[in-house]
């Protein structure tokens, strides 16, 4: 479904992503991990369109995407939930909804989409007239996928839900993305909490310095002795 090839991207002089390569098969949760600094969320915003790569190329569903417009990117279904969430604060938790659907037509599918959203989220559904920024850093996280949702995604780029996060919260968020996945969603989802991701992904890459220096299914990477001592406490 999304195939990264060789990419390259530098900001002036800092050259953040090495050709890198990775990819999602329809209905995976493929966990991207690496350190602070590593290029996780420089990857997303080159598959998403906000970074022109200086090399390699995207594909999405066949099609090079790799110079196209974000707004086009994302009409294909490939939808980019930022790091930080990133929500209205000063609009309702309904009018945030809307937003999502700023690239559809059709205002009877909106309102089915948000319908969707509030039987998966009641949280959501309870607090529809809240202000957006009082919200738990939990329900924005939850609110900043719902919008996602009603945009329409075949495939999700989360970038650290988890972040800012409590434990228990952090779950119910997991919980949150795998039961998305489940109803048909693929994701890339960009953590910094291997625990969490490895514990809903199919599969992972870890990169360090703009490279995958390693990839597998998830259940070897909870396994594997590299990954455990760098981002599973070494527990
Ligand atoms: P984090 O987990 O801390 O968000 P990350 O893996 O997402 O890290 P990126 O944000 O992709 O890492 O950053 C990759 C590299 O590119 C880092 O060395 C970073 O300093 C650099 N970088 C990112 N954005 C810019 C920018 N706008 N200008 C210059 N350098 C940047």
């Amino acid at each position: 479904m999304l195939e990264i090839d060789g990419l390259d991207v530098h900001y002036g002089g800092v050259h953040a992503l090495r050709g890198l390569s990775l990819g999602v098969a329809e209905g995976e949760i493929v966990a991207l991990l690496g350190n602070n600094g590593a290029g996780k969320t420089t990857t997303l915003s080159a598959v998403s369109g906000l970074l022109r790569p200086s090399g390699g190329e995207v594909v999405f569903d066949g099609k090079t995407i790799t110079r196209e417009k974000p707004h086009r990117i994302t009409a294909r279904g490939l939808v980019h939930v930022p790091e930080g969430r990133r929500i209205f604060s000063t609009l309702s938790v309904h009018e945030n909804l809307q937003l999502g659907g700023y690239l559809v037509r059709d205002q009877a599918e909106i309102r089915t989409r948000i319908e969707r959203v509030y039987e998966l989220l009641p949280r959501l559904a309870e607090r529809r007239a809240q202000q957006g920024g009082t919200l738990s850093g939990g329900e924005q996280q939850m609110l900043a996928i719902g919008r996602a949702l009603v945009t329409g995604p075949r495939l999700l780029l989360l970038d650290e839900p988890s972040m800012g996060l409590a434990p228990l919260v952090v779950a119910s968020v997991m919980e949150l993305i795998a039961g998305i996945n489940a109803q048909g969603t693929s994701v890339l989802l960009v953590e910094q909490n291997a625990v969490a991701a490895l514990a809903i992904a199919h599969r992972g890459y870890v990169i360090e310095n703009g490279e995958c220096v390693l990839d597998g299914p998830a259940a070897e990477l909870r396994r594997d002795s590299r990954v455990v001592e760098a981002y599973l406490g070494g527990v």
